[in-house]
């Protein structure tokens, strides 16, 4: 018999495990696929380490996450760019100085780099829809520009939607930057990738006397009078049976190539806002320049999740999802027994930092009660 029972065995998941598991609880881990470690999968495939489930780069301003994460590995100093295909050119990605410069001509991007420094402080970041407000002619422009460039057919891509159906949050993760830092976090103070892989990270964290696991174990199939706690990481409409509504989530599926060359592409990422049916091309072998002769390639291309045929990978953040995640969450208020947790319980588009963040938030919660 075990006290607590994990459902899901990606980074929220054994976040919670092993803080259990060092307070002394049996915990029962399991998970319906075949592998540990969630979405966050890697798994080395011709000598270069392959994130199964598109590109994850830690980044983390939250000292407590990278304190918490660093017991199980150390990190590279991979420090992460994107480039995004505009006008035919490849140009940083959050849009800063330095695309304007590769995109415009001298004078002109002077004039526009000036007129953001004069309403906007150096490495500040501004999300493309408060630009649009702006009421100067040239930040318009630019605004349109950029609105028009990167966001508006790549989020169409990606969601089905445009960038003002969602919410806010969704595009203001990739702020335009005021300023000439190429990299795509450039405001987190934390970031790398696992030395040996995601999968090794949490195969560790999940190490611990008092954790099993169960893989390929549907919760459906077990019994949760048996514990004194459940932590659910699947969909949080799932759990009830779907009886207030399907809560949307977008799928992505992934093309890979193996190439017999030193190289693909000039980056780890290529986002296409414009052409093509994918969003973007990964290159896997940057993330821990690995050194080999071939290379691994994924096209990555949106696609609507459909229960039982594909993953649920983003919760679809606008009005109408949040009320009806917000009736599911009143649900949950009478199964005390029952936390949700990670992407897909929370219905929150969480980065790694936020989903292990809120599991210390939910286990000290629950140590306290
Ligand atoms: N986005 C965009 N163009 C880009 C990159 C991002 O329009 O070149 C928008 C798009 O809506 C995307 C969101 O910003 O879904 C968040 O991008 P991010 O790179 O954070 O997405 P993730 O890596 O989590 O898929």
């Amino acid at each position: 018999m075990k006290d607590i029972l994990i459902v899901g065995a990606g980074i929220s998941g054994a976040t919670i495990a092993n803080k259990l598991a060092n307070a002394g609880k049996q915990v029962l881990v399991i998970d319906e696929k075949n592998h540990i470690a969630g979405n966050c999968y890697d798994k080395r495939e011709d000598g270069i380490m392959v994130h199964q489930y598109g590109a994850h780069i830690f980044h983390t301003s939250i000292k407590e996450v990278y304190d918490f994460l660093s017991q199980f590995t150390t990190f590279t100093d991979y420090q992460h760019q994107v480039k995004a295909v505009i006008q035919g050119k490849e140009v940083p990605v959050p849009f800063n100085f330095n695309s304007i410069d590769i995109l415009f001509d001298k004078n002109r991007a002077h004039e526009l780099k000036d007129k953001l420094l004069s309403h906007y402080n150096l490495d500040s970041k501004v999300p493309i829809l408060e630009l649009q407000n702006a009421e100067d002619k040239d930040l318009q422009f630019l605004a349109e520009f950029v609105y028009e460039n990167l966001f508006l057919h790549y989020t169409l891509k990606q969601w089905g939607l445009r960038p003002d159906e969602l919410d806010k949050s969704v595009s203001g993760r990739v702020p335009v930057y005021i300023g000439t830092d190429d990299r795509y976090f450039p405001w987190d103070a934390y970031q790398g990738i696992p030395s040996q892989g995601y999968t090794k990270m949490i195969e560790n964290i999940l190490n611990h006397e008092n954790i099993e696991i169960q893989l390929n174990t549907k919760f459906c199939n077990l019994n949760s009078d048996d514990y004194e706690h459940i932590f659910y990481a699947g969909t949080i409409d799932g759990f009830f049976d779907y009886k207030l509504g399907e809560l949307p989530y977008r799928s992505e599926r992934f093309e890979n190539q193996t190439i017999t060359k030193n190289y693909f592409q000039s980056n780890s990422v290529i986002n296409y806002p414009n052409e093509h049916e994918y969003t973007r091309i990964i290159e896997h072998k940057y993330f821990l320049n690995d050194k080999t002769d071939k290379t691994i390639i994924s096209y990555e291309y949106p696609e609507a999740y459909e229960l039982g045929k594909n993953d649920p990978y983003y919760p679809i953040i606008k009005e109408e999802t949040t009320k009806l995640y917000q009736a599911y969450l009143e649900q949950t208020k009478y199964l005390p027994y029952i936390t949700f947790i990670g992407r897909l319980g929370d219905y929150k588009y969480y980065d790694m930092d936020k989903a292990v963040n809120r599991a210390l938030e939910v286990f000290n919660l629950y140590q306290s009660q």
